[in-house]
C-alpha cells in the first residue's frame, strides 16, 4: 500500500536524483570551512535570499536558536508570537541556552503581529526591564503568507526601535512562490533569516541561517558551542542544492494540490473547512478529540495518516500526488458516510 502521508512537510523522503547528488557529493571538513559543497550551497543560498552569507545547520531549531543568540545577550528579549515555532516549539531554547527571554504576544487571524502592540512590548531602558533586541517573525505563519506591505512596516519598525529582526522562514520558499515573488523580496526586509532544506523542499535533513559577515561569524561560532559543527557535510548539502535547484517552483503543485484537497473535503460540513483560506500547503480543521480518534484510526487502515491535537493540519508535500489527493477526499467521505 502506498502511504499518504499528511502529517507534515518534514516526511519527504529524497528522491532518486537527489540521492545520486549526495552520493557525488565532493566533501571536506566544514568546521575547518574547507567543504565545498556546503560553501556552494552557503554562497547559493546567501545569493538566492539577498545577504552576505550563509551558515548550513543541522535543523529550522538550531537556525533559529543560532539567529537569536546571535542578535541577543543574557538578560536580553525577543518579541515572538505566542504560537511561533521559534517560542513554542523549539524546547525554550532561547532561554534555556541563551538566557534570552521571549515576549511572545498573539498572533493576529492573517499570522503577522499587531505592530502597535510590538510597540507596546518594547521595555525601557531601565535596569528593572530585559533589554529588547529582537523582533522576530514567521513566514508562512500556519499555512500563510504575510504580506509584503507588512513586512516593510515591521522592518521600519525594527530600524526605528534599534531592534534586529529575524525570520523563522522555515517555509518562506512557499510564500515566495504563493506570491509570485524571488524569495528575496521577502528575505531583504530582515538582517536574518532562517530557512528549512527539510520541508517541502523535500531534502532529508538541514536548514541555512542567512544574514551578514558579522552575524554569520558570531553564528558559527554558537553553532560549535551547540554541537552543530559537521565534518563532511557536503553530502547533506548536496541535497540542500538539489532541492534549491528542483524543488523550488514545484511548491506550486503542493499549494494546488491543498486548495484541491480542501475544497474536496469543504463538502463535509462537520469539518467546517473553508477552502478560500487556504493559501499554502496547509489545511486546519477542529474536531471532537474522540471522533478524530475514531477517523484517524479509519484513515490510518486504508494507509492514510493525519494528526492533531486541538487543531488538526493536514500538510501536501512532494510525496502527496493528486491521486492521493483523491484517494484521500473520497476515503474521508466514506468514513463520515458510516459515521
Ligand atoms: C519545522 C519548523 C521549524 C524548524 O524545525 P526543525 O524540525 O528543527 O527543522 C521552524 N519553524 C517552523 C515554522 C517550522 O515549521
Amino acid at each position: 500500500m502506498k502511504i499518504i502521508d499528511l502529517r507534515s512537510d518534514t516526511v519527504t523522503k529524497p528522491t532518486a536524483a537527489m540521492r545520486a547528488a549526495m552520493a557525488e557529493a565532493e566533501v571536506g571538513d566544514d568546521v575547518y570551512g574547507e567543504d565545498p559543497t556546503v560553501n556552494r550551497l552557503q554562497s547559493m543560498i546567501a545569493e538566492m535570499t539577498g545577504m552576505e552569507a550563509a551558515l548550513f545547520a543541522s535543523s529550522g531549531t538550531q537556525s533559529n536558536l543560532l539567529g537569536v543568540m546571535s542578535h541577543c545577550e543574557r538578560g536580553d528579549e525577543y518579541i515572538v508570537g505566542q504560537h511561533a515555532h521559534t517560542y513554542r516549539f523549539e524546547g525554550g531554547g532561547a532561554a534555556v541556552l541563551g538566557s534570552i527571554q521571549p515576549q511572545p504576544l498573539e498572533f493576529q487571524e492573517d499570522g503577522t503581529l499587531d505592530l502597535e502592540e510590538v510597540v507596546a512590548s518594547i521595555k525601557p531602558n531601565d535596569f528593572h526591564f530585559a533589554r529588547t533586541r529582537l523582533l522576530c517573525l514567521e513566514n508562512t505563519q500556519e499555512g500563510k503568507v504575510i504580506p509584503l506591505d507588512y513586512l516593510e512596516r515591521a522592518e521600519a519598525l525594527a530600524r526605528g526601535r534599534g531592534l534586529a529582526i529575524h525570520l523563522d522562514g522555515a517555509r518562506a520558499f512557499n510564500a515566495a512562490v504563493k506570491l509570485g515573488v524571488p524569495v528575496r523580496e521577502i528575505t531583504m526586509h530582515f538582517d536574518t533569516v532562517s530557512i528549512c532544506l527539510s520541508k517541502g523542499l523535500g531534502a532529508p535533513v538541514g536548514s541555512v541561517l542567512c544574514g551578514s559577515k558579522a552575524v554569520i561569524e558570531k553564528a558559527r561560532r554558537w553553532r560549535k558551542v551547540l554541537g552543530g559543527g559537521m565534518r563532511q557535510a557536503g553530502i547533506l548539502a548536496a541535497a540542500g542544492i538539489y532541492a534549491l535547484t528542483h524543488h523550488v517552483k514545484r511548491l506550486a503543485q503542493d499549494h494546488e494540490n491543498a486548495k484541491l484537497l480542501a475544497e474536496g473535503l469543504a463538502q463535509i460540513e462537520e469539518l467546517g473547512i473553508d477552502p478560500s483560506k487556504v493559501q499554502t500547503n496547509m489545511i486546519f480543521f477542529s474536531m471532537d478529540p474522540s471522533r478524530f480518534k475514531a477517523l484517524q484510526t479509519y484513515l490510518k487502515g486504508r494507509g492514510i495518516l493525519i494528526s492533531g491535537r486541538e487543531k488538526v493540519r493536514l500538510v501536501t508535500h512532494l510525496d502527496v500526488s493528486r491521486d492521493g489527493v483523491g484517494t484521500t477526499i473520497e476515503e474521508f467521505k466514506n468514513h463520515f458516510a458510516k459515521a
